[in-house]
């Protein structure tokens, strides 16, 4: 009761990171905004010191947004969904649906579907690899 399920990591941090990065990226602008106002002011040294940091506040900005983009992208690819084989030995009627929370190997469940006298069990529990486009060898 009261139970929350937590808040999904991946989707939090990456706000967090997105948020951050939008606020460099602003602050860039305006140091590129303000290093050209400078440049005409005849500030040509202070016009440099504001390009210098708006350029390397943008490019930190934009690295950071690709690399966080990457990682998120990488995690979807490396979990694997992990399956649940039911079957039902009178019958042998055979399901497969996603691992929930409590399963075992041997745990007896609701009726068939097919003889509703009978029982169905969980014979495997298994990690589903599904087929990704194969890396280029090049
Ligand atoms: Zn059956």
């Amino acid at each position: 009761m009261g139970k929350t399920p937590p808040a999904p990591e991946t989707a939090r941090i990456s706000s967090f990171v997105l948020m951050i990065v939008l606020i460099v990226l602003a602050l860039s602008l305006v140091a590129l905004a303000m290093a050209v106002i400078a440049y005409f002011g005849r500030e040509q040294i202070v016009a440099g010191y504001l390009l210098v940091i708006g350029v390397i506040a943008l490019t930190l900005s934009i690295y950071v947004l690709l690399q966080s983009r990457r990682r998120v992208m990488k995690m979807k690819i490396e979990v694997p969904q992990v399956m649940t084989t039911i079957e039902c030995k009178k019958c042998g009627y055979k399901s497969v649906r996603e691992f929930q929370r409590g399963d075992y190997v041997f745990k007896e469940l609701g009726p068939c579907q097919k003889c509703p006298d009978d029982k169905m069990m969980i014979t495997a529990i298994y990690k589903e690899v599904k087929e990704k486009e194969k890396p280029s060898p090049f």
